[in-house]
């Protein structure tokens, strides 16, 4: 054990490094690294210091987890992406197909549509996340799908 680590690190000798080395991974701040460990008497420069002598396995451990969960937000923001994409082409479609003078209920629903799905798809960028919370609505209202194939 404690392969790489240090003789003269109070985390390195104690029982508790595995531990501490996660806790500093998982980014939680010192504070709460030392209230977790009364027994060891740590200082900020304690951890600070220790900080250099991170178990691989760790860190390892936490890239991988990291990575994971990058690719997990990559993969939803595409599937919302692509949702938007299709409410803005049929906003769009609804505009050529339908005169606001005859129609005025449906292009306003469509026109209030699309704007949506624009605004949400600069906020998923952005960094946002109201997007499911629109889809749902848009699901929950597709009684206005109905009233527009009922046009077309
Ligand atoms: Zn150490």
């Amino acid at each position: 054990m404690n392969l790489n680590g240090n003789g003269k690190c109070k985390i390195c000798r104690s029982p508790f490094r595995d531990q501490i080395d996660k806790m500093i991974v998982e980014g939680q701040p010192y504070s709460q690294i030392i209230a977790a460990f009364p027994q060891l008497n740590l200082n900020k420069a304690n951890i600070s210091n220790h900080k250099k002598h991170l178990n691989p396995a760790v860190l390892q451990e936490a890239r991988e987890k990291y990575h994971a969960h990058l690719e997990e937000l990559a993969e939803d923001v595409v599937d919302e992406i692509e949702a938007l994409d299709a409410v803005i082409t049929k906003a769009f479609r609804i505009f050529q197909t339908f005169d606001g003078e005859t129609k005025p209920r449906v292009v306003e629903v469509w026109t209030n549509t699309l704007l949506r799905a624009i605004k949400l798809k600069k906020e998923i960028f952005s960094g946002d996340e109201p997007v499911k919370r629109f889809l749902d609505d848009l699901f929950l209202n597709s009684n206005l799908d109905e009233e527009v194939e009922s046009y077309e």
